[in-house]
């Protein structure tokens, strides 16, 4: 949808003192993981206003309570796939369904339109392998054409656009049970179950937490890059090393079983990030090692299994 009340012309300075400048910053997805911590970071600021829209779909006004009745805060129940009349400076898109039109927008889009790569680690050149039939492709093929779309508004319209590629990231309020491999061994680790590893096990991922997300994406909607820009932590591990890693922090009684996979899933990935490097002087800064402890923290305290303490 377009949205279609038209702005002033923005002086492009205004958007470079981004921590001088009085902003209204919409948040699409804003109760949602990423979103919420994106929210707190914003917040920190007392010259920002920010405005969540979010439907609830995967999100939770938990992730945001601390925020709430604050008066540069605000909170509306919305389904972004229909049009909203919001005056703003700028949006952050990360709900899922896309595409709010305004004057300048940030897209989350993914690793996953590189697909299963035949490219690694994957440089954004690379224009993926991704099978558009499959069971995944509906997520894939949709970040794609949501980077299409971003594009051509950009080209026929002047907006100001910004495309991040999220990789793999983890940390605090994730959500518990949908499926994502981090989340599921922690979860299975504290409640003494096996740790499911999806067959074979040595595919790889990167994983990043969730802080130096949140600082990729605001430099890349402060910097003066388009993007597409990988944000993503280029340390590379098996889905067996990371079992092996949760269970000698968490508990190394558990065990590993190895289970079925679903289709097309991606054997390998990596983000090359030499642009975020370059271009937004940004590298991730927290490791694995160093995140996952913050992580159970807040999912013992979500499940209610305390830390034994030690004789
Ligand atoms: N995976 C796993 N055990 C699980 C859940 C996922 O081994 O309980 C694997 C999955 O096969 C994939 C990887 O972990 O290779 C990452 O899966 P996730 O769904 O977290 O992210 P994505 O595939 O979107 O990168």
């Amino acid at each position: 949808h377009t949205i279609t009340r038209p702005p002033p012309t923005p002086s492009p300075l205004r958007f470079s003192k981004f921590f001088q400048a009085n902003l209204r910053i919409l948040v699409s997805g804003g109760a949602g993981f990423i979103g919420s911590h994106l929210v707190d970071k914003l917040m920190e600021n007392e010259k920002h206003e920010v405005i969540v829209v979010d439907n609830y779909f995967t999100g939770s006004k938990d992730n945001l309570k601390k925020w709430i009745g604050h008066p540069r805060f605000e909170l509306i129940r919305h389904d972004v796939t229909e049009p909203l009349l919001v005056e703003v400076d700028q949006i952050y898109h990360l709900a899922c369904p896309a595409s709010p039109i305004f004057y300048k927008i940030l897209l989350t889009s993914t690793s996953e339109v590189y697909g299963d790569p035949l490219e690694h680690p994957q440089k954004e050149e690379y224009w993926g392998n991704v099978n558009p039939i499959g069971v995944r492709s509906c997520y894939d093929e949709g970040k794609r054409v949501a980077e299409t779309l971003m594009f051509d508004y950009h080209r026929q319209h002047g907006i100001e656009i910004r495309i991040a590629r999220i990789f793999n990231t983890y940390g605090p309020r994730m959500n518990i049970d949908d499926g994502r491999v981090v989340s599921n061994f922690i979860a299975q680790a504290l409640r003494g179950e096996s740790l499911t590893v999806q067959a074979p096990g040595t595919q790889t991922r990167s994983f990043c937490y969730v802080s130096d997300m949140v600082d990729g994406l605001i430099r890349l909607m402060e910097g003066d890059h388009t993007g597409p820009i990988n944000i993503g932590n280029p340390g590379e591990f098996t889905m067996m090393e990371l079992a092996e890693t949760v269970k000698e922090l968490i508990d190394p009684t558990v065990q590993v079983k190895i289970v079925e996979n679903t289709p097309d899933d991606p054997r390998q990935r990596k983000p090359n990030i030499t642009k975020a490097k370059e271009l937004l002087g940004w590298e991730p800064k927290i490791t694995l090692r160093e995140g996952l402890p913050l992580m159970e923290d807040d999912f013992r305290q979500r499940l209610g299994v305390p830390k034994k303490q030690k004789n």
